[in-house]
């Protein structure tokens, strides 16, 4: 099953990710970065598997990321 990692600290806040997958991706009030929903932190690095269904949109995330800090592992 393919997995996402997350490097969460250099996230901006642009609202790509959560705008296009709100039920993976949320922003977080506290700080203004977006959060994986799943995703377990080791050491500021999140990652989470993913199911097959939502594989594209989250290449296209991926992509989109303006800081490239989604990389999608298959
Ligand atoms: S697309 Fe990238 S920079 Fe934008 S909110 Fe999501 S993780 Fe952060």
């Amino acid at each position: 099953m393919p997995k996402i990692q997350f490097y969460r600290n250099k996230c901006i806040g642009c609202n790509i990710c959560y705008e296009t997958l709100p039920h993976r991706w949320r922003l977080s009030r506290v700080d203004g970065k977006s959060t994986l929903v799943g995703g377990v932190d080791k050491k500021g690095i999140y990652s989470a598997q993913l199911f097959p269904d939502e594989l594209d949109a989250n290449e296209f995330i991926a992509q989109a990321c303006p800081v490239k800090i989604i990389k999608i592992v298959v």
